[in-house]
């Protein structure tokens, strides 16, 4: 169970860690003192301790740094920021975006806000479709949309 989910959700990710890096060390202690048994090689239960420490920090830094990515409300890994950008100016009847958040509100959904300039207006049908393009195409379930006619003078991000 924790095998197949641990791509999609980053609990579920640090349970399948766990249990794993459990069960490897576990093996590796056994492993260790049926060698120092055998052979009187004390120094392989100091160094199976340091392989293990290593193992730990090198699977748990992915889980990491998705971690700090969620507290610090950065956008997820799977989601190119630059491409929603894209996918939001080429929109029929869009002239320029700016304001574009994307973050993650948890470890399997993401939110994104962001103003639209459309100098013909808005309609229901406009921000209905846009927003079901961007579930589809970039997964992204929690869309809020500003609609403007004209782009801000101070502006800087549009084009
Ligand atoms: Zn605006």
């Amino acid at each position: 169970m924790f095998f197949a989910g641990r791509k999609h959700d980053v609990n579920v990710r640090g349970a399948f860690l766990h249990m794993l890096a459990d069960a490897g060390v576990s093996a590796a202690v056994i492993v260790a003192g049926l060698t120092v048994w055998l052979t009187g090689l004390a120094w392989i239960d100091p160094a199976i301790s340091v392989a293990i420490v290593g193992l730990i920090l090198w699977s748990s830094w992915g889980l990491l740094r998705e971690s700090l990515d969620l507290a610090l409300d950065a956008a997820p890994r799977g989601i190119d920021v630059a491409a929603v950008r894209a996918h939001l100016r080429s929109w029929p009847g869009v002239a320029a975006v700016h304001d574009l958040h994307v973050w993650a509100m948890s470890a399997n959904a993401a939110a994104l806000t962001a103003h639209i300039v459309r100098p013909e207006g808005s309609d229901d049908a406009f921000l209905t479709n846009l927003r079901e393009s961007i579930k589809a195409r970039f997964g992204i379930g929690h869309v809020t949309l500003q609609v403007e006619r004209e782009k801000p003078e101070d502006c800087v991000e549009c084009d």
